[in-house]
């Protein structure tokens, strides 16, 4: 996944370790556009040629991405891989591509191009060109995954991370309060440099953020998540969006569609979810939290104001 995934357990049980790991290579090996072969490139490969069948687990995950692409307003785009791929941000040969020629990939990045057979699980994009990237939500899919194989083992309280994406299961048995502490990090800081800590229990903690894979060109920083409207990467008040659920999956959608929303808009929303919370960090340096009693926060950056919320009681 170009990350390193770590897994804790509080019980000797290599069996239910090697079950995790081994899954984990299978779904990557399925879902990955960062080789030639996977069941995702074999949709793209396929595309503006014919439909392409693939599993069930595929089939779900797609379907799930298609629709949060038509949710409104929603800058998450699993059709947005033309663009990615011309960016290359986070790999190697990064470089702004003239804008002709993403105005020419936005043509190739509507979710309603992408046609789903329900009934023989079949995906056909309709333009030659297109490609499916599940780069923003492969991660939360697989870490929710993992928690099915090790309750197979019957193990209730773990802490996975992949890359980021925290998920932890049960209680934890290394605090009084048996709440899991996860550190928030500092924007454009070392990894061991928090700008909080946040108290959970059984909950998904998923960031989306500037900071993880950008590069700098003429003092301009670029960054990996793209705005499907104008083809650059997303540009607000924000650095980070991270959001609590019980599914990582949830977690990892919503750190980008709430992301896209900025914090007046993604605050309202967080209204409309109670199954999730959310803190939100600004470029100026202010951390807005919506709780929904989903977790608390103990801020240790006094360079950071924080507020909770811009919504009057
Ligand atoms: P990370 O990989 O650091 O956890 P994200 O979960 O935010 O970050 O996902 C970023 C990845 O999602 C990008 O590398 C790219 O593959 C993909 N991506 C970029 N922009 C979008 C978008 N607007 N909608 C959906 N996926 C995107
Ligand atoms: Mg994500």
């Amino acid at each position: 996944m170009g990350t390193i995934v770590s897994l804790q357990l509080y019980v000797e049980n290599p069996a239910a370790v090697t079950a995790v790991f081994n899954t984990i290579e299978a779904l990557e090996t399925r879902l990955t556009v960062n080789r030639e072969h996977s069941e995702v490139m074999s949709i793209n490969h396929a595309a503006g040629k014919h439909p392409v069948t693939v599993s069930k687990l595929v089939f779900d995950l797609i379907q799930q991405a298609k629709a949060a692409s038509l949710l409104p307003y929603s800058r998450f785009n699993l059709a947005i891989g033309p663009i990615v791929k011309l960016w290359k941000i986070g790999f190697n040969g990064h470089s702004i591509p003239p804008a002709d020629e993403i105005t020419h990939r936005l043509s190739l990045t509507s979710p309603h191009l992408i046609e789903l057979d329900q009934t023989n699980h079949s995906v056909y994009l309709a333009k030659a060109g297109m490609e499916i990237d599940l780069g923003a939500i492969a991660k939360g899919y697989i870490a929710d995954i993992t928690k099915l194989v090790l309750a197979q083992y019957n193990i209730h309280q773990a802490i996975i991370n992949c890359g980021g994406n925290v998920l932890t299961i049960g209680s934890s048995p290394l605090t009084s309060s048996q709440e899991w502490h996860i550190g928030l990090k500092r924007p454009f800081a070392a990894a061991n440099s928090l700008l909080g800590i946040l108290h959970v229990q059984n909950k998904s903690v998923v960031t989306s953020g500037i900071y993880e894979r950008y590069f700098i060109f003429n003092k301009q920083l670029y960054h990996h998540i793209i705005d499907p409207f104008t083809g650059y990467p997303l540009d607000n008040e924000l650095q980070s969006v991270t959001i609590i659920s019980d599914s990582s999956l949830t977690g990892d959608i919503y750190s980008t569609i709430l992301f896209g929303f900025g914090v007046r808009h993604g605050l309202n929303e967080l209204e409309k979810h109670k199954n999730m919370g959310a803190i939100f960090v600004t470029k100026d340096q202010k951390i807005f939290i919506k709780s929904n009693q989903h977790f608390q926060f103990e801020l240790l950056a006094d360079d950071y104001e924080l507020c909770q919320s811009l919504i009057p009681a």
